[in-house]
């Protein structure tokens, strides 16, 4: 290992790339890391962690609307978004702080700029600098696809979301996926007219179709609108600044924002691919096998530029699988059955497992048995919105093969569920434990 600078050169300090270098200092190994934006990668500066803080304060018009009901009587209510989003942005400095921080204090040499494979295991910076390293790990994740259309780029994506100088009166979100829909319950809660436009007539493909039939009806209660078989045709600009979009097989619509969440795409551009003889999959991602290693034996990719699952959760089991197998001695694969996943929707959307159309198609006959309720705290606060769990369980064994959740806290009750369903327990399991009363949770080992 001598005859390199590193044992290990990470291109991108995201999820997966900040996991990998820090355990496989933490080995013994010399590493050094790249990034030519901010440490922490889109989870931390542009995804998950500032979207949930936007999305607990976007959850405060309702709850300050339902606390009359409970008796308060609140004044002068007003939502200040300059405040909230430079209170987001400075928590996202703060972390970025922390991920830096842990990357030195496991000895990662940290260079904050832009990093290309020149060599079989040469590395060049974008200051011209040339490293070499023994195992090279590709980690540079995934960025907002924007489709072509004339126009498209006075729309924006997540990315400048969290950077608005104010919340737009209407808003066209493109796309009805993840984004979108948690995005849309954002924008909406702020008071924002919010269109949700998708090519197709389904929102979140994957989810359980009762649940996505549940969270499309309760969204077009609370006022979000939706255009389906919809693909973009232009965008242009109206006189007064704003935007007219068109879309097929629709009219045109007036608003003063787009955003793009119509999925991601990895980032492979300028890495150097062509140069190492990396290869790519049919899907444009970066070809790995089971122990996330390319087809030339020392270039390793983790997470969303795999293009495996675009979790955060699982680049970062990607990243630790990857120091342990390689410089821990303790070879380890990712498990990626059984994954549990969230969408922050208002109210959000949690799953884990096989939905029923899945399960049927596998086993085909399923057992079903679900809950279709109203939180106790929405009946005094006047609230029609119904919250629905469902189980899916094998026919004969009754082993659940999947729970699909939409309600309040969804995403916090999902987490203990998916250890069951994961350890592979039977509804009896599930009826056998004893409820915690009075809760919503409750209703899972309820389910009639
Ligand atoms: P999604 O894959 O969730 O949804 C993409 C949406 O865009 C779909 O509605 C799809 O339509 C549509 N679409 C895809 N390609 C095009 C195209 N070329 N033209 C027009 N429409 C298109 O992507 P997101 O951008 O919402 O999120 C990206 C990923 O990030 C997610 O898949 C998820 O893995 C991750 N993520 C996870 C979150 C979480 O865990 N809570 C939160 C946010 C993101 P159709 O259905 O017809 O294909």
């Amino acid at each position: 290992m001598a005859d390199y600078d590193y044992d290990l050169f990470t291109i991108g300090a995201g999820s997966g790339g900040v996991r990998a270098s820090r355990v496989a200092a933490a080995y013994g190994a010399r590493v050094a890391v790249a990034e030519e934006y901010r440490v922490g990668g889109t989870c931390v500066i542009r995804g998950c962690v500032p979207k949930k803080m936007l999305v607990y304060g976007a959850h405060f018009a309702e709850d300050l609307e339902d606390a009359k009901h409970f008796g308060w009587d609140i004044q002068h209510c007003k939502f200040d978004w300059v405040k909230l989003r430079d209170n987001v942005l400075n928590d996202v400095d703060r972390l970025n702080g922390l991920y830096t921080q842990t990357l030195e204090n496991n000895k990662v040499e940290i260079f904050q700029e832009r990093a290309t494979i020149t060599g079989p295991h040469e590395i060049t910076l974008a200051s011209g600098e040339k490293k070499t390293a023994k195992y090279i790990l590709i980690a540079t994740g995934a960025r907002p696809h924007v489709p072509e259309c004339p126009g498209h780029e006075l729309g924006i994506t997540s990315n400048e979301a969290f950077h608005l100088d104010a919340i737009p009166k209407r808003i066209v979100i493109a796309g009805a996926g993840y984004i979108a829909n948690e995005f849309a319950g954002i924008f909406h809660q702020f008071g924002a007219q919010v269109t949700l436009m998708n090519r197709s007539d389904q929102l979140l493909r994957g989810y359980d179709e009762s649940v996505r039939d549940r969270l499309l009806q309760i969204s077009m209660t609370k006022g979000i609108q939706f255009r389906f078989h919809a693909n973009f045709q232009k965008i242009e600009k109206n006189e007064d600044g704003s935007l007219k979009v068109f879309m097929s097989g629709h009219d045109p619509i007036d608003a003063d924002c787009v955003m793009f969440a119509t999925g991601r795409v990895p980032n492979i551009e300028g890495l150097g691919l062509d140069t190492a003889g990396v290869e790519l999959n049919d899907t444009g991602a970066i070809a790995v096998d089971e122990n996330s290693r390319t087809n030339i034996d020392h270039i390793y990719a983790v997470g969303d530029v795999t293009g495996r699952v675009q979790l955060t959760p699982v680049a970062i089991r990607e990243g630790q699988a990857f120091a342990d197998s390689v410089f821990g001695g303790k070879p380890t694969t990712v498990d990626y059955s059984c994954i549990p996943s969230a969408v922050f929707s208002h109210p959000p959307i949690a799953a884990v497992g096989l939905t029923e159309a899945e399960a049927t198609q596998k086993y085909g006959s399923v057992k079903v048995y679900q809950s279709d309720f109203r939180p106790m705290k929405n009946v005094v606060a006047h609230r029609s919105e119904r919250s629905l769990y469902k189980m899916v369980c094998e026919a004969t064994t009754e082993r659940v093969l999947g729970i699909h959740m939409i309600g309040p806290d969804a995403p916090e009750i999902m987490q203990a569920a998916a250890v069951c369903v994961r350890a592979g327990l039977t509804k009896a399991d599930f009826d056998a434990t004893v409820a915690i009363h009075p809760t919503m949770s409750e209703e899972l080992v309820l389910l009639k």
